[in-house]
Order: structure tokens, then C-alpha cells, then sequence
């Protein structure tokens, strides 16, 4: 499993890296970015809930 933010569409809001610090961070431009390659098991939850969280359905996951 994958985690891709979407810079473009991002309005750095905060919510992915609250939701799913494991997966997500804020980056020095003020957008989220993924820090990990792939997803791990233990973090598909919550990164598939920041998915479902952002606002402008920046995020994908699969
Ligand atoms: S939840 Fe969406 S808009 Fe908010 S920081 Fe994450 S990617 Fe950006």
C-alpha cells in the first residue's frame, strides 16, 4: 500500500499529519508529504483515514 499526496491540491491544513504521523508530515513549503514509501500493515487505518479527512481530497492510498 501507497501513500501519495497531491501538492497541488493540498491547502496545508494540518489534518493527514494529526491523523496519521506515520505517514504523513508537514513539509518546509507548508503542504503534507508522505514519508514513507510504503505503507505499513499497522498504518493502513489511519492512513486510509487521513485519506478520507482531507478536505480536498488531496490524498490517495491503495
Ligand atoms: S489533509 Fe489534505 S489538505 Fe490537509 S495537509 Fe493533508 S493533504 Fe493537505
Amino acid at each position: 500500500m501507497q501513500a501519495h499526496v497531491d501538492k497541488d491540491t493540498c491547502i496545508g491544513c494540518g489534518v493527514c499529519p494529526s491523523v496519521a504521523p506515520e505517514v504523513f508530515a508537514m513539509d518546509d513549503d507548508g503542504k503534507a508529504v508522505e514519508i514513507v514509501e510504503s505503507v505499513p500493515e499497522s498504518s493502513a487505518d489511519s492512513a486510509k483515514e487521513a485519506e478520507d479527512s482531507c478536505p480536498v481530497n488531496a490524498i490517495s492510498v491503495e
